[in-house]
C-alpha cells in the first residue's frame, strides 16, 4: 500500500506531498514538492518510530500498531497526520479521538465503573442525533471514534452507529465487556464496518474478575468474546486499569500472557481514577514506585511480544514518563467525550460538561473548551490526577448531582461563595 498524505488546511504546504508506504514491515516516506525543514524533521522521527515499533499485523489495507490508530499508511491515518502538523502549525490543538457514549445500560454494577452517576434524567442521542455528532466529530477532523457505554452491545441500532463512520475517514471501534459479544453479533459490527472491539478484563483470574462483576462467568464472556471478535476478522484489544497493588504484584504480566493465549492483538492499560463509582472511594492510585514497575512490565511485555501484540499503558503517556513530554493529558489536546446524553466532556473520567451536542455543535463546544482556563494550557500530567484539578473543578462539584456536572455551572456557584 502506497499513499499520498496531503496538508490541505496550511497554505504553506499546499505543494508538498508525504508519499508514505509499508514495505513489509518498515514504512518507507518520499517527499515531493518544498518541504520545510521542521516537516522533515517531524517525518521522520513520526515514521521512524512505527518502523523500530513494528507492526501487530501487516495487511493490505495498511500496517496495524493499534486499536487508537487507523493502519499506516491509510487514507484515515494521512488525515491524523495532517491533523497534527495543523495542530503544531497554528498551535491549536485539533482532536484526532472521540468516544462517544451510546447508551446507560449495562448488565453488571461494576465497582469502577467511570459512567456511574451520570444523569439518568435525560433522555439518551437517538440514532438520528448520534450520526449527526459522528459527522461533526469527522468535520472537526477525528480519525478514531470510539463506542462506549454502559455497554454499547446493548444498543440494537449500534451497527447503524458504526455504518456512519467511514474507513477513509476515520477507524471505529467498541468498547465493551463481552458479555453480549456472540459470533453473529460479531460478524454483523465487522460488516457494518467496525475495526476493532476493546473487551474490559478487571483480573487474570476468572474468580476475582467474575467478583469485580459481580457475575459467574463474566470471565468466561471476555474469553468467548475475544474468540468470537477474531473469528468474526475485528482487531481485539483487552482494556484493563491498573491501582498500585495491581501494579506491584505484576498482575500485567498474567494478564499480556493470557490475552496473547486468547489472540488479541492489544492490551490497554488505563491509570485507576478516582471517577465514576470510584469517585468518593479510597483508591489505591498509582504513584511514583509502582508506575516504575508496571512501566518496566509493560516494556518487557511488548519486547517479548514484539511484532504479535503490544502493549499500551497511560501512564506512558501522562505522568512524567515516555511519551509524556510529546503527549501528556489527552483531554483539549487530542481528545474529546460526549457521553449518551450529549454532554461533552473532556474526556470519559472527567465528570465535567462544556456543553450539550444538542444546543451546540461539536465544533463550537470544542473551541469552548480550549478556551477554558483549566483547558487553555496544556498538562502534561493527568488532570484527574491533579489535587490541585480536583480541589478546584471535582470536589466541588455538588452531592448527588447528575453528571457531568456543567462546569459553568460549577463557576458561577463559586462566584457568590467568594463574593460572600
Ligand atoms: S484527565 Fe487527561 S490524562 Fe486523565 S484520564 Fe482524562 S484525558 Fe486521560
Amino acid at each position: 500500500m502506497r499513499y499520498e498524505y496531503r496538508f490541505p488546511e496550511l497554505p504553506e504546504l499546499k505543494d508538498t506531498s508525504i508519499w508514505v508506504e509499508n514495505r513489509g514491515k518498515r514504512l518507507r516516506t518520499k517527499v515531493e514538492g518544498k518541504c520545510p525543514l521542521w516537516l522533515r524533521v517531524i517525518r521522520r522521527w513520526y515514521f521512524d518510530m512505527f518502523s523500530f515499533t513494528k507492526p501487530i499485523v501487516q495487511s493490505p489495507d495498511g500496517n496495524f500498531y493499534s486499536l487508537y490508530l487507523p493502519p499506516i499508511p491509510s487514507p484515515a491515518h494521512a488525515r491524523m497526520f495532517s491533523s497534527t502538523i495543523s495542530s503544531i502549525y497554528f498551535k491549536r490543538p485539533l482532536p484526532l479521538a472521540v468516544t462517544i457514549g451510546v447508551t446507560t445500560d449495562c448488565q453488571y454494577l461494576c465497582a469502577h465503573c467511570s459512567a456511574a452517576g451520570r444523569s439518568e434524567s435525560a433522555s439518551i442521542l437517538s440514532l438520528d442525533e448520534l450520526k449527526r455528532v459522528v459527522r461533526e466529530c469527522l468535520d472537526l477532523g477525528v480519525s478514531n471514534i470510539t463506542f462506549t457505554g454502559g455497554e454499547p452491545l446493548l444498543r440494537s441500532d449500534l451497527e447503524e452507529c458504526v455504518a456512519c463512520v467511514p474507513s477513509e475517514l476515520a477507524t471505529s471501534q467498541v468498547f465493551t465487556n463481552g458479555l453480549a459479544l456472540t459470533i453473529n453479533r460479531a460478524r454483523s459490527l465487522k460488516e457494518a464496518g467496525l475495526h476493532g472491539v476493546q473487551i474490559s478484563l478487571d483480573s487474570p483470574s476468572p474468580e476475582e474478575h467474575d467478583r469485580l462483576r459481580g457475575m459467574t462467568g463474566a470471565f468466561k464472556a471476555v474469553k468467548e468474546g475475544v474468540k468470537n471478535a477474531l473469528d468474526a476478522g475485528l482487531y481485539v484489544g483487552v482494556s484493563t486499569y491498573a491501582t498500585k497493588r495491581v501494579a506491584l504484584d505484576h498482575t500485567l504480566v498474567k494478564i499480556v500472557e493470557l490475552c496473547h493465549e486468547w489472540g488479541a492483538h492489544e492490551v490497554s492499560v488505563f491509570d485507576a481514577i478516582s471517577t465514576g463509582r470510584l469517585r468518593d472511594q479510597e483508591v489505591e492510585l498509582l504513584d511514583a514506585p509502582s508506575r516504575k514497575v508496571l512501566l518496566k512490565d509493560a516494556k518487557d511485555m511488548n519486547r517479548r511480544y514484539r511484532g504479535k501484540l503490544r502493549v499500551v499503558t497511560q501512564t506512558w503517556t501522562n505522568s512524567g514518563h515516555g511519551l509524556s513530554k510529546v503527549i501528556g493529558c489527552l483531554a483539549a489536546h487530542m481528545q474529546f467525550h460526549v457521553t449518551a446524553q450529549g454532554d461533552f466532556a473532556p474526556c470519559d473520567f472527567t465528570p465535567l460538561s462544556i456543553g450539550n451536542v444538542r444546543e451546540k455543535s461539536v465544533a463550537e463546544i470544542w473551541r469552548l473548551l480550549l478556551k477554558h482556563p483549566a483547558y487553555c494550557k496544556r498538562s502534561m500530567n493527568c488532570r484527574m490526577q491533579d489535587p490541585d484539578f480536583r480541589k478546584k473543578y471535582i470536589d466541588t462539584i455538588p452531592e448527588g448531582a447528575d453528571l457531568p456536572y456543567p462546569i459553568e455551572l460549577l463557576e458561577s456557584e463559586k462566584r457568590p461563595q467568594s463574593n460572600s
